[in-house]
């Protein structure tokens, strides 16, 4: 896949408005051990402005060097449900595999971006034989995530891979988790859409945060893949300053209902070490949530939901979870469906 890595491969619009931090900052970047890499399409959708909604969510940005007391180098608790290297299993009748370590986005949010700073390639044959050998121990599995990075960065792997699954499990749900209709939508032709809707039951997840980011190729793209009978699935993430009000939200899952899509989620932002600047304030969140709900109908309305930090799992966002406030005022207390207590930052 062909991306942006460095200062000099950037649109020259986009170059030219670097300010001198943050050129210097891209250049120490990969030696913070974090990538920098966005697609030639997802670049060309960016203003020059600093404040850009496309722009901030892949340009490096100094403020990702200030310290967050509230960080963890593992927000989601992975590894306490790791099986193998790659496979992740949390909820009883679901996995996840992460597939590759590239992306078309690297979005600076990213919870998984360290891993993907190692662009791990594809995953290899033996380590799918061995996935294969622990899903044939587990029946209760009903779906498998393929997420990364973006699996769709290699189509033919995941092509391959997909192919192998549905060979190997007939009735296995294939869920494709994917920003790839909005970084690289050319990357997807028609051959491909007709071979994921041979491969059902398969859905997709596509991850998209703003409305200037569905371009006209991303449209037709979309609108293809649920014409051709696939269930596609609209994960946004709430981002402040780039989509933290109700109106671009609501333009955002009008567009992808008209399209054929299904808004599903609207994540609060997972506590990755380095991307405090990106988060909205938990109660603000919710404020904007019940304005959203007040202006769209309950089609285009996905649910408000947060990874509890640290391996809690995944929680709808409503007032009621909200059980106090921690020790010291700078964290609220959410209340998981076991009635658990898990620290958030109030902030
Ligand atoms: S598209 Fe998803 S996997 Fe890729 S960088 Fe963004 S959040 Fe991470």
């Amino acid at each position: 896949m062909n991306l942006i890595t460095g200062v000099r491969e950037l649109p020259p619009r986009l170059a030219a408005s670097l300010s001198y931090e943050e050129a210097a900052y891209i250049e120490r970047v990969k030696e913070r051990g974090l990538p920098f890499a966005v697609s030639g399409h997802f670049a060309s959708l960016a203003g020059p402005e600093r404040d850009d909604p496309i722009r901030r969510q892949f340009m490096p940005d100094p403020r990702e060097e200030q310290a967050d007391p509230f960080a963890l180098e593992d927000p989601l608790g992975e590894a306490r449900y790791r099986v193998l290297p790659r496979l992740v299993h949390q909820y009883r009748d679901r996995a996840l595999l992460k597939t590759c370590g590239l992306c078309g986005g690297c979005c600076r949010f990213c919870f998984r971006r360290v891993w993907m700073a190692e662009e791990a390639p594809f995953i290899p044959e033996e380590e799918v034989l061995a996935v294969f050998a622990w899903l044939k121990t587990r029946p209760e599995i009903r779906e498998l995530l393929l997420s990364g990075g973006d699996p769709l960065c290699a189509p033919e792997e995941a092509e391959r891979l997909i192919s192998r699954i549905r060979g190997e499990f007939p009735s296995l749900r294939i869920r494709v988790c994917t920003r790839i209709p909005i970084t690289d939508p050319l990357r997807i032709d028609s051959a491909f859409i007709g071979f994921l809707a041979s491969r059902r039951p398969l859905r997709m997840a596509v991850h998209i945060n703003h409305p200037r980011e569905l371009s006209p190729e991303s449209r037709a793209l979309l609108a293809g893949l649920a014409g051709a009978g696939i269930p596609v699935h609209v994960q946004t993430v709430l981002l402040k300053g780039i989509n933290d009000n109700a109106e671009t939200l609501a333009n955002l899952f009008e567009d992808c209902l008209d399209l054929g899509l299904s808004p599903y989620y609207l994540f609060q932002l997972d506590l990755a070490p380095g991307t405090a600047h990106f988060r909205v304030p938990l109660r603000k969140g919710l404020a904007l949530y019940r304005e959203l709900a007040a202006l769209l109908s309950g089609l285009a309305l996905p649910s408000y939901a947060l990874d509890l930090p640290g391996g809690g799992g995944k929680i709808r966002l409503h007032e009621g979870v909200i059980a106090g406030e921690g020790p010291e005022g700078t964290t609220l207390l959410l209340r998981d469906r076991d009635g658990r207590l898990w620290p958030y930052p109030s902030g």
